[in-house]
């Protein structure tokens, strides 16, 4: 149940985001991917899609002038929100005076210790992550969090639609590449709703969607080095054109010789003209464990 001595949230029209930035003569960050939500409905569907509660803490990425935060921080036991664009900060000091539960981070995100922060914050103790992500970083944002390894029941974050779909699609679709095994190998992706630009200010050029990303227990695939497969998926979407074997081969920092290659290929049961894009997940992890 939401805290009745938290204000409600009013930042989510046009016109607010217009007041708070025409008050502090702030200009919008392209270079940031600032894009601010203006419609109420989807910073409902975002927070139903969490299930955020009181019982919850919530790390967000890019609060921007605070408008999710106010909703996260309604409805959340605590939020720690990480904001890079030091002009931000005095607006977010103001707009989420009435919520003693949100602390404001002044960081890069790709620069932050996550896993110390959630450790500070939350006492090491599962978390949400919630973002309106900036789409120039989305990518490396999503691996960073997996990679820090931080206790993250969930991910849900409003990104590109076209990267929603990456996140979501199998071998056999123009679509499916390193973001899509990644995603994959490490939680289960579901799209909850597609958005469109005229719910932000200023309008993105593109669709966007909110996706779930909810963390697997145990990976659903057996693999001796995550990093070798990793390598092997990375070297394989580089050279999308090049059949696996020679994607392998001129990759940088594989070390594999021609015979060693094509004895895994072949004891995966694939001909040695196969291409990587045609691989799901289990058969990376196969070809990393007959190489590892
Ligand atoms: N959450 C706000 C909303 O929904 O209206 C703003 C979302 S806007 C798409 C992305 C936000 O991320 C901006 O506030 C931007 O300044 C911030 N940002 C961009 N790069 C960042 C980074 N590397 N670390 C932390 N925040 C970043």
């Amino acid at each position: 149940m939401a805290n009745e001595y938290k204000p409600l949230p009013y930042l989510a029209s046009a016109q607010a985001v217009k007041a708070v930035t025409g008050k502090y003569q702030f200009t919008i960050q392209k270079k940031y991917g600032q894009n601010f939500l203006i419609d109420e409905h989807v910073l409902q569907d975002i927070v139903d899609a969490a299930g955020i509660s009181e019982d919850d803490y919530v790390l967000e990425i890019g609060p921007g002038i605070g408008t999710m935060t106010q909703y996260l921080a309604y409805h959340a036991r605590g939020v720690a929100a990480v904001e890079i664009d030091r002009m931000l900060i005095p607006i977010l000091e103001d707009t989420l005076q009435g919520y003693p539960n949100v602390d404001i981070v002044h960081n890069d995100i790709l620069k932050t210790d996550i896993a110390k922060l959630v450790e500070e914050k939350n006492g090491g103790q599962p978390i949400k992550v919630v973002a309106n992500l900036p789409y120039y970083i989305t990518t490396p944002i999503i691996l960073a969090l997996f990679e820090s390894g931080i206790p993250a029941e969930s991910i849900t974050i409003m990104v590109q639609k076209e990267v929603a779909d990456r996140m979501q699609t199998g071998p056999g679709s123009k679509d499916y590449g390193a973001l899509s095994l990644a995603v994959q190998y490490y939680a289960k992706p579901e799209i909850i709703t597609e958005v469109s630009p005229a719910s932000f200010l200023p309008q993105p050029k593109v669709g966007s969607a909110v996706i779930r990303l909810t963390r697997h227990e145990k990976p659903p695939v057996d693999v001796k080095d995550e990093k070798l497969m990793f390598r092997l998926i990375r070297a394989s979407f580089n050279q999308r054109r090049k059949t696996l074997a020679n994607g392998l081969k001129n990759a940088g920092n594989l070390h594999f010789s021609k015979e060693e290659i094509e004895q895994a290929i072949t004891a995966l049961g694939k001909p040695l003209t196969v291409r990587g894009e045609t691989l799901s997940l289990e058969e990376f992890a196969a070809l990393a464990n007959l190489l590892s």
